[in-house]
């Protein structure tokens, strides 16, 4: 079978794991969620009480940690130093750190090398979402996506997917501070040469998944 990296960036609540998770499951590819990684690691450091200020706590941990990530696009799990994490990432409490942890450098390191080796292991036909996909990870995808939405768009989302857990605080935390905390470490507000901008914002899941789709070389 061809290989078939789909590479697709893009910043909070913008409808990444959602369109990678569809685009993998109609065309028969591995999925790879980077952020769960990331928040994995971060739940962590909160569980072993390591401050986010705490580098060398981190590297550390990093280092360390025996991290499991599935592929599988109906049920991806992530679970870490043995504990089963996948609920327990989306936690708010996560989402309020996860960009600290993320901008040691040291994590991003080994989480990048992990990340590649998961794509070696499904024969590089996947799709990969994260932040620095496209540009770092795997600029040698065969399609590379920076997925975009304007920042309303993508708060209106996030509050339609909590529904009455929804709280503006919370909301605006996950969005726009993680969009500039995560700006300073990877740039995926622009695109780089020979990325794909689909700007989300008026279009609907099904058409987003289409335009990726549309992308792929045999089915453009
Ligand atoms: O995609 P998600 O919002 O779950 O990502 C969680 C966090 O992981 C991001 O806010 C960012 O700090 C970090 N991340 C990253 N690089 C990636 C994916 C995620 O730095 N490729």
């Amino acid at each position: 079978m061809d290989e078939l990296v789909i590479a697709i960036d893009g910043p909070s609540g913008v409808g990444k794991s959602s369109t990678a998770r569809r685009v993998a499951t109609k065309l028969r590819l591995g999925y790879l969620d980077t952020g769960a990684m990331y928040r994995a690691v971060a739940y962590e450091c909160l569980r072993q009480r390591i401050s986010r200020d705490d580098e060398n706590g981190i590297r550390a941990l990093v280092r360390n940690a025996d991290l499991r990530i599935t592929t599988d696009p109906s049920a991806p799990r992530v679970s870490i130093n043995g504990r089963d994490v996948t609920q327990e990432i989306r936690q708010p409490e996560i989402s309020a750190v996860v960009s600290a942890v993320a901008a040691v450098q040291e994590v991003r390191r080994i989480l990048t090398a992990h990340m590649r080796q998961i794509i070696t292991e499904q024969e590089r036909r996947i799709v990969v979402e994260g932040r620095d996909i496209t540009t770092v990870v795997a600029p040698d995808a065969e399609v590379r996506v920076l997925l975009t939405a304007d920042a309303k768009a993508r708060i209106g989302r996030r509050t339609a997917e909590l529904g009455e857990r929804a709280d503006e605080a919370t909301i605006t935390d996950s969005i726009i501070r993680r969009d500039h905390d995560d700006s300073a470490v990877s740039n995926f507000t622009e695109a780089a040469s020979g990325v794909v901008v689909i700007d989300s914002t008026h279009l609907s899941l099904d058409e987003v998944v289409e335009a990726v789709i549309a992308l792929v070389p045999a089915h453009g």
